[in-house]
């Protein structure tokens, strides 16, 4: 079994995660991409995240009908800061013999020496780098990493200019899946 493990905010999630999720797994034979939302994210911290059980929600939501998508409830069940180091850990004392892939933008890349227990993380995972539209492609600087590069669609998508165009009032159709615009829309959300 090959796993992609997506980690994110996903506040919310939208159409740049599902491309990457979806090149991703065509690109390294994932069997399945477990998105999986942070309780708190130790490294961002907008002013504006919506409660884990709606973003919980909208993964759910968006990734509907992928059957090589599913969702994990591990990090918000866990609560406190989301330390990847854990997750894997627990994943892969879960399924001890699958391989794990680790979805990571550049910006985290770079950083990746910082995380909690990088050296161990990296003994438990690949990585594989997604680069938005232009970004330098980033060098991790954490010794003994894996790291493959993703050449999907970059788009310029992201979760900030979401909430944005939500608090003025601006669409955001087809900047995320309709099913997700629209539990926005009745749970008010980013307003
Ligand atoms: P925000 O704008 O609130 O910072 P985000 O759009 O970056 O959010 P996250 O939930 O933080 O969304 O994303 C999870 C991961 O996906 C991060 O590593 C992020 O860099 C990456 N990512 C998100 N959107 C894109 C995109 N359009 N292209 C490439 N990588 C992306």
């Amino acid at each position: 079994m090959r796993l992609g493990i997506f980690g994110g905010t996903f506040n919310p999630i939208h159409l740049g995660h599902l491309l990457i999720a979806e090149d991703a797994a065509e690109a390294f034979h994932l069997d399945r991409v477990v998105f999986i939302p942070s309780a708190t994210p130790p490294h961002k911290r907008p002013r504006v995240i919506a409660p884990a059980p709606h973003r919980m929600r909208m993964v759910k939501l968006a990734i509907q009908g992928n059957t090589r998508f599913t969702s994990s409830d591990i990090e918000v069940r866990r609560g406190g800061p989301s330390y990847s180091v854990e997750t894997l850990r627990h994943l892969r004392a879960a399924m001890p013999r699958a391989e794990f892939f680790f979805l990571i933008g550049t910006d985290s890349l770079r950083e990746l020496h910082k995380w909690k227990e990088a050296p161990a993380l990296v003994n438990l995972c690949e990585f594989i780098c997604v680069t938005r539209p232009g970004e330098r492609v980033a060098r991790c600087r954490l010794r003994g990493a894996r790291v493959r590069r993703l050449t999907g669609h970059p788009t310029d998508v992201s979760s900030t200019d979401i909430r944005n165009r939500l608090t003025h009032g601006g669409t955001i159709r087809y900047l995320v899946p309709d099913a997700v615009r629209r539990y926005i829309e009745r749970c008010r959300l980013y307003r």
